[in-house]
């Protein structure tokens, strides 16, 4: 990869920027001017508001690679799921009391702030790092397409991944078509009730879905790797197992196997644990049980679902990032 001093005028890049007067980016639809503030439903405004800018090696192999993916988190979220793992960042204060204020935001109006951001992920690029992930973008997609010019303009040619929860307009993922190497979406729900009392989008099960077929258009069912087995196109669907909600995670898995195709890469994790917000909720206060997953895996089998990971049922001890940590995944 080529090294560069990240030297940009600001006012080049900022075109996407434009979209944000009135931001219908997200299946939320708020027509919010974010130049003038928050005032949308994510809570943000058109600044580049990152939490976290870190290399992280405990994604699936074909994302994290021998070297790790450099991940950008983004703050706030267009859902507030009521168990999010990554609460501290993505939850709205008035949702969360665990969560930070709308933190560490870093103006339009502020070039050098933009350059540090540009600086941190450049320096992960150069020890070996070759892909970079976006956590979260989907109310953050102007900004990201920023970054990406940016980096692009230096020489840098990471593979590109967009790591969802799949609540995503379709239109708006048109636009990122020959620009994400790697769609990594989750698919929560099949059931419109989990998907109103856990995250407030009864919607969720039809949007995702459609997102998630317009991903699958654009890369279709294989995976392309390298010679190490790190991928460089294609979609890989992410469904995290709830506990006692055993019923929801088949049909998710029906749902793909049936309507979009059995050769999808899935990832089934059972990394589920209950966060401070929710260990006293009825079903969500525990972690799933063996058997629960093992149900889920079966399900997946008998489906001729062959591609893709499952987890280690213990990686609920690994899977407990720290956003107040410099390093949140060490
Ligand atoms: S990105 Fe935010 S402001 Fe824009 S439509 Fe979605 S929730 Fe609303």
């Amino acid at each position: 990869m080529k090294k560069q001093t990240p030297v940009f005028t600001f006012n080049d890049f900022t075109d996407p920027l434009k979209e944000l007067e009135n931001c219908a980016l997200c299946p939320k639809n708020c027509y919010a001017n974010r130049h003038k503030g928050g005032s949308g439903y994510c809570k943000s405004d058109a600044s580049f508001s990152i939490a976290s800018v870190c290399i992280h090696k405990g994604e699936e192999p074909a994302i994290s690679g021998a070297n790790g993916i450099c991940n950008i988190f983004f703050n706030s979220c267009n859902l507030q799921c009521i168990y999010c793992q990554n609460y501290q960042i993505t939850s709205h204060p008035a949702v969360n009391s665990g969560a930070r204020a709308i933190p560490r935001v870093v103006r339009t109006t502020d070039p050098d702030s933009l350059s540090g951001i540009i600086s941190q992920i450049t320096a992960i690029l150069d020890q070996g790092v070759n892909r970079v992930g976006f956590v979260s973008p989907s109310h953050f997609i102007p900004q990201m397409k920023v970054i990406i010019n940016i980096i692009l303009s230096m020489g840098y040619k990471p593979v590109w991944v967009y790591n969802t929860n799949a609540y995503d307009k379709v239109e708006t993922l048109r636009t990122l078509e020959g620009i994400i190497d790697v769609y990594l979406p989750d698919y929560k729900y099949i059931d419109s009730n989990l998907a109103w009392n856990y995250s407030g989008a009864r919607d969720y099960p039809v949007i995702a879905a459609k997102a998630i077929r317009e991903m699958f258009r654009q890369k279709g069912a294989s995976l392309i790797t390298d010679e190490e087995n790190t991928a460089e196109s294609g979609i890989i669907v992410r469904h995290l197992v709830l506990p006692g909600h055993v019923e929801n995670s088949l049909g998710v898995l029906r749902f793909l196997a049936e309507e979009i195709s059995p050769r999808i890469h899935v990832s089934l994790m059972a990394q589920y644990y209950p966060t401070n917000r929710v260990k006293n909720h009825p079903q969500l206060g525990r972690r799933v049980t063996e058997s629960e997953y093992s149900r889920v895996v079966e399900e997946m089998e008998k489906l001729g679902m062959f591609n893709g990971w499952i987890q280690e049922f213990e990686s609920s001890d690994f899977y407990r990032p720290d956003f107040d940590n410099h390093h949140p995944f060490e």
